[in-house]
């Protein structure tokens, strides 16, 4: 495994970590929670990725308790949230950034986990209505309030995030250090294109999501909606009609020559594909089982092995030259 420096920080992540969305508290209890966790660990990961609002906080309190179960040196471990949907009714508490909300939002997610402090915060998505000077200085005071170590962003776009650089260069502030977007074979555009300019003018870091597309990329919908399955999960009816799409399920089975050619599986492929990005600092990975999180790992050395010959072959059945 890899490790990378996020951003220009000097934090390094691993290049593969694991996120908890629509699996922990859901699809997975505590026990296979933490299951999973060990298994990433153990082959190198040490960013472990959550947020406020997945089952409703109900997996910040699986990720905590599964910290606890394994006992992992609390210095060994990054471990993030992201802040902005609120889990409580009430006008402050929804939607937006503002520091009522963001004050209260950490402490009480610090409670849920257990933690002295988070390592990430990102504020997960932006707010039109909370100036951003607002957000920045508020962001800032939980990173020297030491309640969070670093800062960032998540969905925000180019023109958001270089204002909140600019205001907190300007007022001598945290800056912030990240920026979580999607990012896999079939989602690009932002990451390759729109944020180009940042990472050379801000060091600006990528902690990716979605490198499977949900699970599109695993080549598991070529024939349909399997069983148990993220598309056939209850809430979930809005991702179906893409990962059902029958032109990327094209692509998809036609990826799988070159995931042969590579003696891999095309989860190991769409993952270290991902990782192959410079800008990328870690790819969050996600699974519903231990059993995936294991394959999904063999994706640090498949990368290795992903040459330009390969990348070229990539781009071309997506259909990028
Ligand atoms: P992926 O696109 O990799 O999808 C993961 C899902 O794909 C799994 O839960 C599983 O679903 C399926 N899968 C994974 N591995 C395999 C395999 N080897 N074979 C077959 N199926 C497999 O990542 P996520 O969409 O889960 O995103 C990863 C993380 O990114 C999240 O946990 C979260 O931390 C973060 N994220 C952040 C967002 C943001 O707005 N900042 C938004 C979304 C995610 P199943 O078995 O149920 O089909």
């Amino acid at each position: 495994m890899k490790y990378n420096r996020l951003g220009r920080s000097g934090l390094k992540v691993s290049e593969l970590s694991l996120g908890s969305w629509v699996t922990f508290g859901t699809q997975v209890d505590t026990g296979a929670a933490a299951e999973a966790m060990a298994v990433a660990y153990d082959a190198g990961v040490n960013f472990f990725d959550n947020a406020e609002v997945y089952a409703g906080g109900e997996s910040e309190r699986i990720m905590g308790e599964a910290f606890r179960r394994l006992g992992w040196d609390r210095e060994s471990f990054v471990v993030s949230s992201k802040f902005f949907w609120g889990i409580t009714q009430g006008v402050n508490t929804k939607n937006t950034l503002n520091r009522k909300y963001l004050i209260s939002a950490v402490n009480a997610s610090l409670d849920r986990f257990g933690l002295d402090y988070l390592d990430l915060i990102f504020c997960h998505r932006s707010d039109p209505e909370t100036p951003i000077e607002e957000t920045v200085f508020t962001m800032h005071e939980l990173v020297a309030s030491h309640k969070a170590l670093y800062w960032g962003t998540s969905e925000w776009n180019a023109e958001e995030i270089r204002a909140a650089y600019e205001i907190a260069e300007r007022h001598h502030l945290h800056k912030p250090v990240m920026e979580q977007p999607q990012y896999n074979m079939f989602y690009r555009e932002r990451v390759e294109v729109e944020y180009r300019r940042l990472y050379e003018d801000y060091g600006m870091g990528l902690t990716t999501w979605s490198p499977l597309a949900s699970g599109l990329l695993s080549g598991k919908y070529i024939d349909g909606v399997p069983e148990g399955s993220r598309a056939s999960l209850p809430g979930y009816e809005w991702l179906r009609a893409s990962l059902t799409d029958p032109e990327k399920n094209r692509k998809v089975r036609e990826l799988k020559t070159v995931a042969d050619s590579l003696d891999c599986t095309l989860s190991q492929l769409a993952i270290a594909w991902c990782t192959k990005n410079p800008n990328v600092s870690t790819v969050i990975t996600g699974a519903s089982s231990p059993q995936q999180v294991r394959e999904n790992m063999v994706a640090a050395e498949v990368a290795t092995r992903l040459d330009d010959t390969f990348m070229t072959k990539i781009d071309h059945i997506l259909g990028s030259n």
